[in-house]
Formats: structure tokens, sequence, C-alpha cells
């Protein structure tokens, strides 16, 4: 298996990934970066971009995407198809498994992996989502496409809560579909969508299907699980929020993760528990989730692997165990 050495490797191709390599690259640092199984990430799963700053007309999630890889490649980065699947941070210098063949020895690392939303697998579900026809899982970056419009919305949690609160601010009505009798978010979520007008909350209620034309959603089937009764709702825009998988689990066995499986770092930095690992973007953030707040912590995390790279090129080359004497110092901002 051939080994290759490199001073930084981005794992991912979302926003953070790309961040992280336009900053680690103007730095001097030569990143390689691995595209991953869905390269772009989860923009490309989005129709219209309209809350990141500086598109004053909005852009597509895809056409984003690239636009960041060519600024990215711009600086020389090294931009690659293929999956890490398998890492070791047992030692000085981590290694990273590409496809299972390759073999990358990297200085440091920057994890970018991101977070997937779950979906229900309805074939109907993934067609209009496929086709960026009125299916989203996440409200922030598409309901506003749907204002003064009808929308479905399935969970229970305290996402699917503050998303039909968010909804409802710009939508006809939101109809809530919960699979049991009752809310897993917490009182006060749930009682603020209890109490909002606009939002009919249908218990024990399961889809059976996403209704649609050639253009886009037209409503959903459902049923409830009680009766077994079937109806369907008129909707242009069916959302999903029951929750998202950080991809993480490679990274298990030598990174701190919280019990859901998101990436512990060290607050106010992008720090793993193990020194040259950094991580960016929603495989540590289940709060905000959002494109612009994955790019910061992109420009974080190449800015914490750039301090870290330059205190092990301060110690004498003969120093043994380089990796753990990390000089633990908020790097100063880069014009
Ligand atoms: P959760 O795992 O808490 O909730 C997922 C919800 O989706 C559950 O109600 C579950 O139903 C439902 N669900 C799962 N699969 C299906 C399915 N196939 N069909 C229908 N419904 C389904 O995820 P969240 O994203 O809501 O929250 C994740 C974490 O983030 C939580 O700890 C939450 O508290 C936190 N959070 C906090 C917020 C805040 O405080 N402002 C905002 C958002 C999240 P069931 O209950 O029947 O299992």
């Amino acid at each position: 298996m051939s080994v290759e050495k490199v001073k930084c490797l981005i794992i991912g191709s979302g926003p953070a990934g790309y961040t992280a390599a336009i900053y680690a690259a103007r730095a001097n640092m030569a990143p390689v970066l691995y595209q991953g199984q869905q390269p772009g990430g989860q923009l490309t799963t989005t129709n219209e971009v309209e809350n990141f700053p500086g598109y004053v007309d909005g852009v597509t999630g895809p056409e984003m995407m690239v636009q960041l890889m060519k600024q990215a490649q711009r600086f020389d980065t090294d931009v690659r198809d293929g999956w890490v699947t398998k890492v070791d941070f047992s030692g000085d210098v981590h290694k990273a498994w590409i496809n299972g063949e390759k073999e990358i020895h990297a200085e440091s690392i920057i994890i970018s992996t991101g977070a997937s939303a779950k979906y229900l697998g309805l074939p109907s579900e993934q067609k209009y989502l496929k086709m960026g026809g009125g299916v989203s899982a996440c409200a922030v970056c598409d309901g506003f496409f749907y204002r003064g419009q009808e929308v479905v919305i399935v969970g229970a949690g305290d996402s699917a809560c503050e998303e039909a609160h968010y909804l409802s601010k710009l939508c006809k009505k939101v109809t809530m579909l919960v699979r049991r009798d009752e809310f897993r978010a917490s009182k006060i979520m749930a009682a603020r969508v209890k109490k909002t007008e606009n939002i009919e909350i249908l218990f024990n209620t399961e889809t059976v299907e996403v209704l649609g034309d050639d253009v886009g959603v037209t409503g959903a089937r459902v049923k409830n699980n009680v009766t077994g009764e079937e109806h369907d709702i008129s909707a242009t825009g069916f959302f999903v929020a029951i929750g998202h998988k950080p991809n993480t689990d490679i990274f298990k066995e030598y990174l701190k993760l919280d019990e859901t499986g998101y990436i512990i770092n060290t607050p106010g930095t992008s720090k793993t528990n193990v020194p040259g690992v950094f991580v960016s973007g929603d495989a540590a953030d289940h709060v905000y989730r959002q494109a612009i707040t994955a790019a910061g912590t992109g420009c974080m995390a190449a800015l914490d692997a750039e301090r870290y790279l330059a205190s092990k090129d301060e110690l004498p080359q003969d120093e043994p165990g380089v990796g753990s004497t990390y000089v633990d110092e908020v790097p100063a901002a880069r014009q």
C-alpha cells in the first residue's frame, strides 16, 4: 500500500472543509482535501441559498460549493476524490486510509465530515428531495421559499418544534406530524408549538407518501396509526426534522464524542482531545448547523492547525514526541 506524507489533511468538502482549505493553503500548509462520499456536502441537496453573506441575489447550493472548491484550488489546495475509511490517531503522526487503499501520514488533520439529516426513506420523499422540489430537512435554509403557503413538518423533538415555530411565522399553515401521542421535545418547546394558532398537530400520525406532480410537492398522504385511517393534506413543502447523524463513526476510537456522536471540541477552539486533530462544521455542531457557521469554524481549524504546526517546527528536529508538546495559544487573526 502506498504511503504519502502531508502537512495538513482535510477530510470533507462542505463549507467547513473548503474554508479550512482556503486558509490552510494561504498559510503554505499545502492542504490535501478528500471530498468524501457526498462532494460538496449537505448544501448540494439545497436548492437556493439566500442567507450566505455576499451573495446578493442568492446562489444554488451546488453552485456555491463549486465556487468554494475553485477558491480553495486557486491557492493550490489538492482536492481529491475519495473518502477516509479508517484512521489511527494513536501516534504523533496521524494516519488515515483512503478508500481502504492509500495510506496518508498527516502532521495535522482537520475533520469537516459534517452531519447527515435523517429522512423517512420513502421513495416519494427521496424523489422530491433529489429534484429540489419541496422536500427539505432545514427550515431555516428553505422556509423562506414557502412564505404564505401551507407546509407539513415531520418530527416531535426540539428541532421539529423549533422549525415548526420558525415556519409558522412565514407560512399560512404548518401541519405537524407526530408519530406517537406525545412530544419528545422539552415541555417549553412543545407548549410554544401547541399555542401557535397556525400550527395544527396531528398525533399518532405517520407519512404514507409524499404527494406531488412534475414540478414538486403538492401534499402528503398520512395515516393515523391507531385508527388506521388515511387522508391527504395539501402542502407545497414537506419538512423532515427527525434528527441528524454526525459523520464521525470512524473517529470514535480516538476522539471524545458526545452521546449522539458529535465530536467534543475545547470550547471556543477547534481542538479535539488529540493534539494535531481539529474539527470544524457540523461534525461538532448540533446547535447552529448553518453554512456560515461551518465556514467560520473551518477558518478556526486552519488557524489552530497552523499554530500547531508552527509550534512543532520551533522544536529541535531530534526532539522526541513533538506532537504532544503543542503550545496552547490562540492564533493571531490572519489578514
Ligand atoms: P431528537 O432525536 O430529539 O428527536 C427526533 C424526533 O423525530 C423524535 O420526536 C422522533 O419520534 C421523531 N422521529 C424519528 N424518526 C421518525 C420517523 N421515522 N418518523 C416520524 N418521526 C420520527 O432530534 P432533534 O433533532 O429534535 O434534537 C436533537 C438534540 O438537539 C436533542 O437533544 C435536542 O434537545 C437538541 N436541540 C435543542 C434545541 C434547543 O434547545 N433550542 C433545538 C434543537 C435541538 P419519537 O419521539 O417517537 O422517537
